[in-house]
């Protein structure tokens, strides 16, 4: 069996913010993002995709913006901890593939950092994660440069029992499903 989820994000630019996407830090701008965490648009929009094909709800249940815990967060290692629970409902991340929607820095310098950073976190070849880049062509929230938008979508499979057992990639500690 095979799981797909899907994961969308979004967060305001606003100064004397970090602009962080992906879990690297994008210099030059501004503006940043802001929000409870790091606002790491990315990371939340791939969070939520993990969460959706696991059957795990989604981030705001498992990081609500009212803890305190999570002020200031860095989202990649919540991202860590999502990675985590995928692997104990007896799950592997297939691939992933997401999108950023954003008017301006331009992402492509960018774009190879960010991805070699996702895939290592989320234990895949780089080939499995693709990080994808586009504009709001001036019209929207994204193209009046209010925010920064992004979507995920992450393919899911069951671990088989053997490998549960102890000689596979992932340390399953159980079935979720
Ligand atoms: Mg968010």
């Amino acid at each position: 069996m095979s799981f797909a989820g899907i994961g969308y994000d979004s967060h305001r630019l606003a100064k004397g913010r970090r602009l962080i996407l992906g879990g690297v830090e994008i210099p030059g701008g501004e503006l940043g993002l802001e929000g409870h965490s790091d606002a790491d648009v990315l990371t939340h929009a791939v969070i939520d995709a993990l969460l959706g094909a696991a059957g795990l709800g989604d981030i705001g249940e498992h990081f609500p913006d009212t803890d305190e815990r999570y002020r200031d967060a860095e989202s990649i290692e919540l991202l860590e901890d999502v990675v985590g629970m995928v692997g104990a409902a007896g799950l592997r991340i297939v691939n992933v593939d997401c999108t950023v929607v954003m008017e301006r820095p331009k992402l492509g310098p960018h774009r190879e950092e960010i991805r070699s950073l996702l895939a290592r976190v989320l234990g895949l070849d780089e080939n499995l994660l693709n990080v994808k880049a586009t504009t709001g062509e001036g019209i929207g929230f994204v193209g009046r440069g209010e925010g920064v938008a992004a979507l995920a979508i992450a393919s899911l499979e069951e671990v088989s029992a053997g490998e549960q057992a102890g000689n596979g990639p992932t340390k399953g500690s159980g079935r979720a499903r």
